[in-house]
């Protein structure tokens, strides 16, 4: 028995089991593999993504091993971030392995309960709860918890169980990938434009296994059945077809498929069964924004799931993690889907390409599309008003009465923050019935704007509430240092209260 259940240990699953644990959620996980795959994917966090882990208190141990590179890009256009308002503008290299050891790491600190050899195989849910039927080392078993989150990848199994439809848009090419050795490798790494090909593109670099090269191959208009195997000759083949040669690839280590099959749910949740990461949505791997999606669909999933399986809050919280993930991930499938398009090799893509390269050339085009790709910009609809409102709080140096600290450091126990920069008290009093489960945090007001990627300076509002996922859920409208808050503003403060975080507690 759990509150949660989690299927894959993947970095969605994990982080959200993080962000569970740390609302005091009893959470279990259940993965397929009898241990950690060394076979990453991904090869890398983009600026929101260790914004999170800078929000959590766990950002140095990522730093320390990975890179910081500029490696935001369009189609490999390259974005400029570097001059982006936050402390981290920039990418942080690293292989997937590595950041989901990480996250294992963290998440047993937590206290999370990781079962390994244990593949979800049927589910059945009623009006309490969700039982779980798993196979594995202990043969057949059922388990119970409140919730279900299927975190268990593209092919999603608790998804087809539940019967949830995965609508999109069907593989129009056959990518294939390889860590082999190269016995005549290319003199320069091959990783970006000068890999594409009229039949298609291909990719040559450092793999993470010491000695060997990553070569990934796409031809163009050629869909392959995707539970084929691929042999070495395949991609031998595709490699020669498409670069002229196969470099002398042999001793393959891990060869694989992917596609540009780009789909999304058509609901995050069915009753008590949830979906994330890419068991809620797949895309071709362009610009490398899977995992970060997913990482993002967790940070917004943890705290409404753990106020809900606590009691604190009513059940249709869970409908704005469909409606907010729904949004930020339609714009990037599409943002996807484009790249995609002025990858292939035709006049028209050529003047595509040359299109968007002239666009980013000018500061606003590079700021739209590099808030995207850093998904910084991801902004969830959560009122009208102040212009900071559904954004990602910006990490202000504040003074408190504790000492000077960064916002994002309140942030790391996962609570809600009332910033209060008003140098005045009436807002403790709005904030009555819900100290048990929001923090109010007195500063003194520094700048009279705040920086945000993409919409640029706003004018500092005299408090704001953060979310635990760190998206501003009400700002005051700027007044000057010791101005009465207006009523209406303090009565649109309890109503935010009670929307993200449930009726006020009788005193
Ligand atoms: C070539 C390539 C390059 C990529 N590069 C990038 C990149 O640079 N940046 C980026 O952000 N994304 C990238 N991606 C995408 C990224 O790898 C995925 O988006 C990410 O792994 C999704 O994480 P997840 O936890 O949702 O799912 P997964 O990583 O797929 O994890 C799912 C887990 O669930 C387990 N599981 C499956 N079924 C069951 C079951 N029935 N019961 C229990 N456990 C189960 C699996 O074993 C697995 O451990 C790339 C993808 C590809 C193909």
């Amino acid at each position: 028995m759990a509150d949660v259940i989690i299927a894959g240990s993947g970095p969605t699953g994990l982080m959200l089991a993080c962000e569970l644990r740390l609302a005091g959620v009893d959470v279990l996980v259940l993965e397929r593999l009898a241990e950690r795959s060394d076979k990453s994917r991904a090869g890398g966090l983009h600026a929101r993504s260790v914004e999170l882990l800078d929000q959590r208190g766990i950002v140095d141990r990522f730093l320390a091993a990975g890179r910081a590179m500029p490696l935001a890009h369009f189609a490999f256009m390259h974005l400029d971030i570097e001059d982006f308002p936050t402390r981290h503008p920039y990418a942080l290299a690293m292989h997937q392995t590595r950041i989901e050891q990480l996250l294992e790491e963290r998440a047993l600190e937590l206290g999370v309960r990781l079962r390994w050899a244990a593949e979800v195989t049927d589910l059945r849910q009623d009006e309490t709860g969700v039982e779980v039927e798993i196979s594995g080392g202990q043969g057949t078993e059922r388990l119970r918890a409140d919730y279900l989150v299927g975190c268990d990848g593209g092919r999603s199994v608790v998804r087809k169980l539940t019967g949830i439809g995965f609508p999109g848009t069907p593989a129009t090419l056959t990518a294939l990938l390889g860590d082999v050795t190269l016995t005549d490798p290319p003199s320069e790494v091959v990783f970006g434009p000068e890999g594409r090909r009229e039949n298609g593109f291909f990719m040559a670099f450092h793999s993470e296994h010491p000695g060997m090269y990553r070569v990934i191959t796409v031809e163009f208009d050629k869909v392959t059945d995707r539970d084929a195997p691929v042999t070495l000759e395949t991609l031998s083949e595709a490699c020669a077809k498409i670069a002229g040669t196969d470099f002398g690839m042999h001793s393959p280590y891990r060869l694989d498929r992917f596609s540009d099959a780009c789909r999304l749910v058509d609901t995050y949740r069915a009753g008590r069964v949830l979906l994330a990461g890419d068991a809620a949505h797949v895309h071709f791997p362009s610009s490398g924004q899977g995992l970060n999606l997913g990482l993002q669909d967790a940070v917004n999933l943890g705290w409404k799931l753990a106020a809900v399986v606590r009691g604190q809050a009513p059940e249709e919280l869970l409908d704005s993690y469909d409606a907010e993930r729904r949004l930020s991930t339609e714009r990037m499938l599409n943002n996807i889907r484009a790249q995609t398009a002025i990858w292939r090799a035709s006049t028209q893509a050529d003047a595509l390409r040359q299109v968007f390269s002239d666009l980013i050339e000018f500061d606003d085009g590079n700021r739209y599309l590099g808030g995207v790709i850093s998904q910084l910009d991801t902004y969830y609809p959560v009122g009208d008003g102040h212009p900071a409102l559904g954004r990602r709080m910006t990490d202000l140096d504040i003074k408190s009465p504790s000492g000077q600290v960064r916002v994002y450091e309140l942030l790391h126990v996962a609570r809600p923050v009332l910033l209060d920069l008003t140098g005045r008290s009436d807002l403790r009093a709005a904030l009555d019935g819900w100290t048990d489960r929001v923090d109010h945090v007195e500063a003194e007001p520094q700048d009279d704007h705040w920086a945000f990627p993409v919409i640029g300076d706003v004018p500092a509002p005299a408090a704001v509430l953060i979310r635990p996922d760190g998206h501003v859920a009400w700002a005051a409208p700027a007044a000057p240092v010791g101005s009465a808050v207006p009523q209406t503003a303090t009565a649109d403060l309890r109503s935010a209260l009670t929307r993200w975080f449930g009726p006020a507690r009788a005193s």
